[in-house]
């Protein structure tokens, strides 16, 4: 096999085919520029959408004889073999590359999957032998390449024109490229930074000189003010937005309008649930905030990659977790995007401590009983620097609720510190994890029983306490816990309707993921483990195959499916828990069968 990359912009590709597979065939050609007609009696609604937008050419009737002549590139992905084999012979014949979907024989090109980073392209290929293995390294590579590779070799293509100018010999150009490599690529860690302009001009001088110190790869000291000039007129702007506490639905409406209409996004993991799935794919996506197994990006890094996104005009937008101005270090930021003159808005969101009480059944407030809510993070009590929390304050007030961030390891500490202050061990306490959304946990009972408690439920971050007598009236108010569904998260594609809806109105943490997949619905999905993945169509099933490698995706997720045609495609590309939802009234039909499934005992967690 002769790996090549085709120019396919501008030139007339074929698909015949109009489902899942199909599908996803055309997105990879229409996103490199290919004029593409598709052939397909029945095709699937986003490929009519796709030709409504005038976006490609369908033909809606059967693929007739030697229609594949006439074109540079041609896919078959029927699910009737006759016709498969028919376009094979009648490509073959006129000499053009054809590729049918899961047929190895009738392939005179096999597809390698691919990673895409701006410019950068990484494929991966197996000569059709074991496409499953290909589609692993695929997702591994993903998660090492992150996004700033896009940006780099954009700032390498610019840095050899530059020194395309400068009349170098061939040795001194290598030099100057061997400089901007090994400066900006952390071998290790598979890491790249843009350099500055600064920099940049350094190595073109370095590379006429005789020697030349090695520098090697080193963290962004970007001084905002000194690479300002290079990039012109200044259009960038930052919207410090809320994503609110998990629940996607407790976005605010600002919040989806900057967004969606956004050039980067910058996201911290507590956040990510928060990304709509919808955002358009041109959106450059910059995961930053910790996450399992990964270090967390320093600040320093996220304030630097901030300004360098707005520096290049772009509309930024930098999302965390509930509200930006509420323990989410959103102060520090703001001051470093006006010390480095970048205009910058804040849209507030509902921070944790409101929304997640309200989700465990307890109001923060209530009359007569409490008149004032503390938010303290409870973090700071264990540091021996900075300034203390007054927790003999803050006990002496029985008509108060104190709301605790970040406290799961310190809780011990604090709940010492507010009983030697006299606080009644007896006050009513509650600490919950991964509030609002379908992994929130909620432990209720005593302060003083409050850190036992915790440690023998493993209560993890993110958790928040909450201490008070208006704790108590969760025993009524807990409304969210009680919907018959909750724990699952379940996707489908988009739109959900009336059925995404009632799986909500019943507890279900809905996923609704457009066709095609993009890159924000990914994030979302592997926020969270998944339990289930609803299907109504065979397409269905073949569009959302790839994404079962992805993180979120568990082996034990059950697909259910509308009828046994869908069913029996899931079966067929290795679901091991297929569910056929049988009867007139599916959406009813498959709230009962969630519900009996959730009536069994549940799996260990
Ligand atoms: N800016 C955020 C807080 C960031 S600090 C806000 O306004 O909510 C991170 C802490 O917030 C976590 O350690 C936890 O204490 C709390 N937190 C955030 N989301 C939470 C959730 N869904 N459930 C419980 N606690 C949460």
């Amino acid at each position: 096999m002769y790996p090549v990359m085709l120019n396919v912009r501008n030139r007339r590709c074929l698909v015949v085919g109009g489902g899942g597979v199909a599908l996803r065939k055309i997105e990879g050609l229409l996103s490199d520029g290919a004029l593409v007609t598709v052939i397909s009696p029945d095709p699937i609604k986003p490929l009519s959408e796709l030709a409504s937008q005038g976006a490609i050419e369908l033909v809606v009737r059967k693929y007739l004889k030697k229609e594949a002549g006439g074109f540079v590139l041609v896919f078959a992905a029927t699910d009737d073999s006759e016709v498969n084999q028919r376009v094979f012979e009648d490509a073959q014949q006129a000499g053009i590359w054809v590729n049918v979907a899961d047929d190895p024989k009738l392939c005179s090109f096999h597809l390698p999957a691919r990673l895409k980073r701006g410019a950068l392209q990484l494929a991966v290929a197996s000569a059709g032998e074991a496409p499953f293995v290909v589609r692993r390294l695929r997702k591994l590579l993903e998660h090492r390449f992150s996004s700033e590779w896009a940006e780099w070799v954009e700032a390498a293509g610019s840095f050899r024109k530059l020194v395309r100018q400068h009349n170098l010999s061939a040795t001194q150009q290598e030099k100057a490229f061997n400089s901007f490599f090994d400066s900006t690529v952390d071998k290790q860690a598979i890491t790249a930074r843009v350099p500055s302009p600064t920099e940049e001009i350094s190595w073109l001088n370095d590379s006429t000189q005789q020697t030349k110190p090695r520098k090697n790869y080193s963290k962004p000291t970007i001084d905002p003010r000194a690479s300002k000039p290079a990039f012109g007129k200044l259009r960038g702007f930052v919207s410090l937005v809320g994503g609110g506490p998990g629940d996607p639905g407790l976005l605010t409406l600002r919040g989806r309008q900057r967004l969606m209409s956004a050039d980067a996004v910058v996201y911290d993991r507590l956040a990510a649930t928060a990304l709509p799935c919808d955002l358009p794919a041109r959106v450059e996506l910059h995961g930053v905030g910790k996450q399992a197994k990964h270090h967390p990006v320093p600040q320093s890094e996220i304030t630097s990659l901030l300004i360098r996104l707005a520096q290049q005009g772009k509309q930024v937008v930098r999302l965390k977790g509930g509200d930006p101005y509420v323990f989410g270090r959103g102060g520090e930021e703001a001051e470093a995007l006006a010390e480095a003159s970048i205009p910058f808005e804040v849209v507030p969101s509902v921070t944790a401590a409101i929304a997640v009480p309200a989700y465990a059944g307890i109001p923060v407030t209530y009359r007569k009983q409490v008149v004032r809510v503390t938010l303290v993070t409870a973090h700071e009590s264990i540091k021996a620097d900075g300034p203390q929390v007054r927790w003999d304050l803050l006990a002496a007030d029985p008509h108060a609720t104190i709301v605790g961030y970040m406290g799961v390891t310190s809780l011990p500490q604090v709940v010492e510190q507010l009983l030697q202050a006299g606080m009644n061990s007896a006050t009513p306490a509650a600490m919950v994890e991964r509030g609002t959304t379908s992994r929130q946990r909620v432990v209720r009972t005593t302060v003083g029983k409050l850190p036992e408690m915790v440690r023998l439920h493993r209560i993890r971050p993110p958790a928040l306490f909450v201490i008070g007598p208006c704790v108590e009236h969760a025993e009524k108010l807990d409304w969210y816990s009680r919907r018959p569904l909750v724990g699952e998260r379940i996707v489908m594609v988009s739109p959900g309707g009336d059925l995404g809806e009632a799986l909500s109105l019943h507890g279900v943490e809905v996923v609704q993921v457009p066709l095609p997949v993009t890159e924000a619905a990914r994030i979302v999905m592997g926020a969270l483990p998944l339990t289930g993945c609803v299907f109504r169509s065979r397409d269905e099933v073949d569009a959302l195959d790839e994404e079962r490698d992805a993180p979120g995706w568990e082996p034990r997720m059950i697909a259910w499916c509308l009828d046994s045609a869908t069913a029996q495609r899931a079966g067929q590309l290795g679901w091991t828990r297929v569910k056929e939802i049988s009867g007139p009234a599916f959406d009813q039909n498959l709230i009962t069968a969630l519900e009996l499934k959730s009536q069994r005992p549940k799996h260990k967690q």
